[in-house]
């Protein structure tokens, strides 16, 4: 059985030929997107590898399906499944009502420091996009996934809580705070900025992205976003001192040209940022940023894509890491093998990356544009394509399958 078993060793993935893997279904179209991704994942290592390789899944029971069957929306269990085989896949869940669990998702990522939410944004031609020159979006963003406003600090106005803090903030700190005003906390630390920009910086390198843009508000947020700001710039002069410059010195000392090999590290304000991604997104490759600017610019850039059916994303921490797709459960298309199955099934490439099985992840996203080519697509895609002929989500993943197997 070990050796079935995904390890970390010393910071680097000891992958075997036959891991086990968990997977979580996830709720409304959950099922349906991921008996369509699996069905493409193992078709993809089976042509690229044969028999020598093949993934071994393992299904925890969370989400709606895991509280009918346990009584639990999340276990322990489930937590330590995924801990202790180091790589997982997930569908979207819901996000239970009144049960005092805020989000599913939320609660997996702190739960197993999963820091750092990585959504890789790249052009497929030919998938409809509302920009002129769509084939010079690559960027990846890297967002900060246990801090910020997203912490969960937050009280409600009135209640006894907020009217405590806004004592102490008004007394002790003399700030000047309306009556009766909701609160959230947004904490910003150094240690978790170093860890998130570390892991940014390392992905340039390994993916000869060149630039590294640290988003943030911090003209206006001094002390949490512009400490993140330069937070940032310290970790790459500290860790990465050879390889990075940052955009002053490109300047000062290179007459505005980057030096080959190197990683220029730069920074933006989160709002000027959205309009320059969409006038000169070739200037952007990774872009680094606390908790809820990765969430504003992640969607949005996702839209120039071709929108929520074709944006794959992963958590990733030090321990281990869930892959999963941008979008939720949809749950007006629960169980109508309707919806676009792209994003987890490029979520499920972004894993077998990660693994180092990457002719099976080349060989999914080459099928995948092969059936957009086609015209063969689901209804999202559909409603965008001139003469386009609308296909189910399993029919779209069969389509994948054959064109891989040629
Ligand atoms: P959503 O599930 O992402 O769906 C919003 C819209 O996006 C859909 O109505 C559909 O647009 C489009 N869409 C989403 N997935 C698609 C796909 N695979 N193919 C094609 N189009 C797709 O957002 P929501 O309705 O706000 O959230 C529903 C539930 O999901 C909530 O309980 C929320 O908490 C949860 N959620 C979970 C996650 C996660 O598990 N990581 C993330 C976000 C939200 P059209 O209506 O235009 O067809």
């Amino acid at each position: 059985m070990a050796e079935k078993i995904v390890k970390i060793e010393n910071g680097k993935l000891l992958v075997p030929d036959n891991p086990i893997i968990p997977f979580i279904e996830g709720d409304g179209i959950g099922p349906d997107i991921w008996k369509a991704t699996r069905a493409v994942m193992d078709a993809s290592v089976e042509t690229t590898y044969h028999k020598k390789r093949r993934i071994e899944w393992k299904e925890l029971l969370v989400g709606e399906k895991g509280f009918d069957k346990t009584g639990q929306w999340l276990s322990q269990e489930a937590l330590n499944s995924i801990k202790s085989h180091v790589v997982a896949i997930k569908g979207p869940l819901t996000t239970p009502v009144g049960q005092g669990i805020r989000s599913l998702n939320v609660a997996i990522r702190q739960k197993l420091d999963l820091y750092a939410c990585v959504r890789p944004v790249k052009y497929m031609s030919p998938v409809p996009s509302p920009m002129k020159h769509p084939e010079k979006i690559d960027m990846v963003i890297f967002r900060e996934n246990t801090e910020d406003v997203y912490a969960g600090i937050e009280w409600a106005a009135g209640s006894n809580e907020a009217e405590k803090v806004i004592s102490f903030l008004k007394h002790e700190m003399h700030a000047d705070i309306p009556e009766h005003a909701g609160i959230g906390i947004k904490p910003m630390s150094q240690k978790n900025t170093r860890r998130l920009v570390a892991r940014a910086i390392s992905h340039a390198i390994e993916n000869v992205y060149e630039s590294v843009t640290l988003m943030h508000k911090g003209n206006i947020m001094k002390y949490t976003e512009g400490a993140f700001r330069n937070w940032g710039y310290e970790t790459a002069a500290d860790l990465f001192p050879d390889i990075t410059i940052t955009e002053a010195q490109l300047y000062e000392k290179y007459d505005g040209r980057r030096p080959e090999g190197k990683v220029i590290i730069k920074d933006r304000i989160a709002d000027m940022i959205f309009q320059q991604v969409l006038l000169r997104p070739e200037e952007f490759g990774v872009i680094a940023t606390p908790n809820l600017n990765g969430d504003y610019i992640s969607d949005a850039l996702s839209a120039q894509i071709g929108g929520l059916g074709m944006a794959p994303g992963a958590n990733i921490g030090d321990d281990c890491a869930i892959f999963e797709a941008t979008h939720g459960t949809a749950p007006k298309y629960a169980g109508l093998d309707k919806v676009n199955p792209g994003s987890l099934i490029l979520s499920g490439a972004m894993m077998l990356d990660y693994m180092g099985w990457k002719e099976a992840a080349a060989a999914i996203r080459k099928a995948l544009q092969a059936a957009i080519i086609s015209g063969h697509v689901t209804y999202d895609l559909a409603r965008q394509i001139k003469n386009a002929t609308e296909v189910s989500c399993s029919r779209f993943g069969n389509e994948i399958i054959k064109l891989m197997k040629g």
